[in-house]
């Protein structure tokens, strides 16, 4: 990797954990990194880019990679075209700043990595099924939400618990999409990986 990438990376890293940005853990991304090499990948999309920490070491698997990344905050769509311009990937990754509720598009992916608002990812899985190859995959993050999905009735803060009954709900749902292969990684903060199988 070049010299100026990893010490930007490294520098992502300091800035996500001093303001809480919730950017995927080491672990998580040498998955998907593992996933991308051996699976010959090359059209990502990804929903919720943050500051554009998971979408640069995406693309820097290889120069043939083009990812495209929605983000919905201002102040982090603003951080992630400063980011990814500093480690010059403007070719290989293409912020959006959009709702991935509303954002269209007509592309089609070999990898849709769900990252954004964990309520939502039921509509995401649906809104964007159309985008994805057969063959090709949804990736989403954060299954396990700190462990809290075992032991739902202990989560003492409301909105924590409603939370967390939706991404375990979330679960089930991939569970019960037939159409798609999924196998579950309690690997970072959990990783659902559903291959599609068919056309829908
Ligand atoms: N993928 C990033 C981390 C993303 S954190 C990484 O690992 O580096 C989740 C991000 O999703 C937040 O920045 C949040 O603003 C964004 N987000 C939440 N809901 C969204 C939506 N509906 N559309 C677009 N972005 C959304
Ligand atoms: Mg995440």
């Amino acid at each position: 990797m070049e010299q100026n990438v990893k010490s930007k990376l490294e520098q992502m890293e300091v800035y996500a954990s001093k303001h809480d940005v919730p950017i995927m853990q080491k672990a998580g991304i040498a998955f998907l990194q593992t996933y991308i090499h051996e699976h010959n990948v090359t059209r990502i999309l990804e929903l919720g880019s943050a500051i554009g920490y998971s979408a640069i070491q995406m693309a820097i698997v290889n120069p043939n990679i083009q990812v495209d990344s929605v983000e919905r905050d201002d102040d982090r769509y603003k951080q992630a075209c400063q980011n990814v311009k500093d480690c010059q990937l403007e070719n290989q990754i293409h912020l959006f700043h959009a709702d991935a509720l509303h954002f269209e598009t007509n592309q089609s992916y070999d990898l849709i990595f769900i990252d954004a608002a964990k309520a939502q990812y039921i509509k995401f899985f649906e809104r964007y099924e159309p985008n994805v190859n057969v063959g090709g995959v949804f990736i989403s993050d954060n299954l396990e939400f700190h462990g809290m999905v075992h032991d739902i009735e202990h989560i003492k803060n409301r909105n924590t618990r409603q939370l967390v009954r939706k991404i375990a709900k979330f679960h089930d749902y991939l569970l019960e999409r037939s159409d798609y292969k999924t196998t579950f990684y309690a690997i970072g903060d959990g990783i659902a990986v559903s291959e599609k199988q068919k056309d829908s």
